[in-house]
């Protein structure tokens, strides 16, 4: 670790707390908008900060990350009962930090236990220098559609702190359940639930594994380059998630369009995404996520249709596409009549400069 490796995971850590606390005041009033704000920060944070537990690679060709559907039965507020508080935790059980530069084998200690529907889990301090709550679980998708080494609930050493009601009664919503950074990079090492916490049933809710389809830049004859998937990806299946990327005021040569007046251009392998008048892939610009249109092959280009974003475009291009209905010259949206735009996925803010060019016209 460098001197600006301190000062950038210093700033990751900021970061994660100012996100909880913000979790923390949007939770009081609507949980699963909490979730979705979680949702997009933690993907702006792997996406685009240089702490990322993501490679360089990784981020270029980031899908977002995946979760199960937000599920209100698997949301608690519980009082947190002695349980064998104050116990170390013993034996090979122990749940210890190691090569995270806090020292191998943090002691914790139990904090308490919560009694949930689903089981009892064990709370435990880290019992150390700055403590902290630390709630680590198992259950039965660990290994299979989550990591298999457990998932994480609080960590509040690290902000990760759904916090309690004002009765006191601890605020478990394992919507919020997430990876150990060991998931990501298996250099790194974590602490895992001891034997106690691991639940029977399956916990389907919060985070899933992070498993994103490999994807390819290869030459392709006219158009230069093109963006190939090299596995098949299911209709609908996230494949890219452009979270925290800056908006510009001005397009440049590689941005796309995301509302009136902004542009992103921080798309990693997604520069290479080409035109097409029969696209393979659309964007929605509210969440800035890319999702497939229908089932796409291994080897398949990812293709989009560029006026579903573009207003305008400065140099309209004669298009390849080889589509039954291509267009021909592909210009901005501005030049397309609204009965062409509405045969695709276009986005609102087409649509409404759409709305606001026809106004004009009439007057
Ligand atoms: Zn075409």
């Amino acid at each position: 670790m460098t001197s600006q490796d301190y000062l950038q995971l210093a700033d990751y850590r900021r970061r994660v707390h100012a996100l909880y606390a913000a979790v923390r005041g949007l939770y009081a009033q609507d949980p699963e908008a909490a979730h979705a704000h979680w949702r997009r920060e933690r993907d702006a944070l792997f996406r685009t900060h240089p702490q990322s537990a993501l490679s360089p690679g990784e981020r270029a060709a980031f899908a977002g990350l995946r979760y199960y559907e937000y599920d209100p039965d698997l949301a608690f507020t519980i009082p947190l009962t002695p349980g064998g508080a104050a116990d170390r935790v013993a034996g090979e059980e122990t749940p210890t930090v190691a090569g995270s530069g806090a020292g191998a084998g943090a002691p914790f200690v139990r904090a308490g236990a919560v009694d949930l529907p689903i089981g009892r889990l064990h709370v435990y301090w880290l019992d150390a220098y700055g403590g902290g709550l630390f709630l680590p679980f198992r259950d039965a998708t660990s290994g299979r559609t989550t990591y298999g080494g457990g998932r994480y609930l609080l960590d509040t050493v690290k902000g990760a702190d759904l916090g309690t009601t004002a009765d006191g009664r601890l605020i478990l919503d394992f919507n919020f359940a997430y990876h150990p950074s060991c998931h990501y990079e298996e250099t790194w090492s974590c602490p895992l639930a001891p034997g106690e916490n691991w639940l029977p049933g399956a916990v389907s809710a919060g985070e899933h594994v992070y498993d994103p389809p490999a994807l390819a830049v290869q030459p392709s004859g006219a158009q230069g380059t093109q963006l190939v998937t090299l596995e098949p990806i299911p209709a609908n299946a996230q494949v890219a998630s452009f979270a925290g990327a800056p908006r510009l005021p001005q397009p440049t040569r590689y941005s796309i369009q995301v509302s009136e007046s902004g542009h992103i251009e921080d798309l990693g392998l997604f520069r290479n995404l080409n035109h097409s008048c029969a696209p393979s892939v659309r964007l929605d610009v509210s969440t800035l996520t890319v999702r497939a249109v229908r089932d796409l092959s291994a080897g398949e280009a990812l293709t989009f249709f560029y006026p579903s974003t573009e207003w305008h475009m400065a140099t309209p291009f004669t298009c390849l596409c080889g589509a039954a209905d291509c267009l021909g010259t592909v210009s901005g949206a501005e030049d397309l009549p609204l009965d062409v735009l509405l045969r695709y996925d276009v986005s609102p803010h087409v649509l409404s400069l759409r709305s606001a060019a026809a106004a004009a016209a009439l007057r």
